[in-house]
């Protein structure tokens, strides 16, 4: 609804009863609720967010993952995971310092924001790891996905840091499994990827 000044405005209505004389009359008030609505969605795109880097945060990731799960469910369609760690990256928060480790993950989170594709969903795990969902993807699929990331990112020169490598793992998720056991293995991938040597992606 518009108000008196033309601007799109929301209004919530409420009804109020009184007496004139023996006539019961009702009035119809509508209170423009645009700013708390505002505020509202505002709130709940910060307790969504990282503040650092911009990206979803892990809350979100849980949120979308259920949805993305009962989809996969009931479709019948493969959802795969990619897990993302930054190799040695306390060295360079020691080396450089922490201004640099947070201009890392910054770079990162666009690198992988521009790599990841429309309907991919990318967050940030928390520290120096990043998840990926990827829906109708096989893990075979997600893989080429996640060696493209592993490239980009050592091919590119970070200011001050020079070169960095990145770890990943990749699962794809198994029908009735839990959300829970769907993250174990996607971490026991990212685990063995490290474990591996690193600057490498393992599949589970
Ligand atoms: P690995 O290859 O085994 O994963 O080695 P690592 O040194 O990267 O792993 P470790 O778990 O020992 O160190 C994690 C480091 O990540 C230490 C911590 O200070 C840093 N870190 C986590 N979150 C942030 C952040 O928001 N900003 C910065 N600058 N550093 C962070
Ligand atoms: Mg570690």
């Amino acid at each position: 609804m518009e108000n008196k000044d033309k601007e799109l405005r929301c209004f919530k209505p409420h009804t109020k009863e009184f007496k004139i004389d023996i006539q019961n009359l009702n009035i119809i008030i509508f209170n423009d609720v645009t700013d708390e609505l505002q505020q509202i969605s505002s709130l709940e795109e910060k307790a969504s967010t990282d503040a650092l880097t911009g990206l979803f945060n892990k809350g979100k990731f849980h949120e979308v993952l259920d949805k993305e799960i009962a989809l996969a469910e009931s479709t019948k369609t493969p959802l795969s995971l990619v897990f993302l760690d930054i190799d040695h990256f306390k060295v360079v928060n020691d080396t450089y310092g922490h201004d640099v480790g947070d201009y890392i993950l910054q770079t990162l989170a666009t690198i992988l924001d521009s790599t990841v594709r429309q309907g991919d969903f990318l967050a940030r795990w928390g520290g120096k790891e990043f998840v990926i969902t990827l829906q109708a993807t096989t893990a075979e699929q997600a893989t080429i996905l996640a060696e493209k990331i592993r490239k980009n990112i050592e091919a590119y020169e970070f200011k001050s840091a020079g070169k960095q490598t990145v770890s990943l793992g990749v699962t794809e998720y198994i029908y009735k499994e839990s959300e829970e056991e769907f993250i174990k293995r996607v971490d026991t991938a990212l685990y063995a990827a490290k474990e591996s040597g690193r600057n490498k992606t393992v599949i589970k």
